[in-house]
């Protein structure tokens, strides 16, 4: 994921209103860390209603608590922004 996916997510969750509170598991204060790189889970896209999946699954950007790994999970579809970034696989944290 490069720096301008990165400009753009954070953009979509300015435009929503999005702001992240402490932690609700260790509650410590400005922990979130934007994770630099996709993952998704299993799932196939629906014919109804909102585009939650593509053709890999659902594809989402953790946020990570930096001091005790809570995560939370965005779905960049539902952001608005599938066409914009490149949410394949290929780019995601499934390997390793
Ligand atoms: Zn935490």
């Amino acid at each position: 994921m490069s720096d301008e996916d990165l400009q753009r997510i954070r953009a979509a969750w300015t435009e929503r209103g999005v702001s992240f509170k402490p932690c609700p598991v260790c509650a410590k204060p400005g922990t979130w860390v934007l994770a630099p790189t996709f993952t998704r889970l299993a799932g196939r896209a629906q014919q109804d209603g909102p585009p939650m999946a593509n053709d890999y699954g659902y594809p989402l950007v953790p946020v990570v608590c930096n001091n005790c790994g809570n995560t939370l999970l965005f779905n960049v579809l539902m952001l608005g922004l599938g066409a914009a970034l490149d949410a394949s696989p290929e780019e995601g944290a499934e390997s390793g």
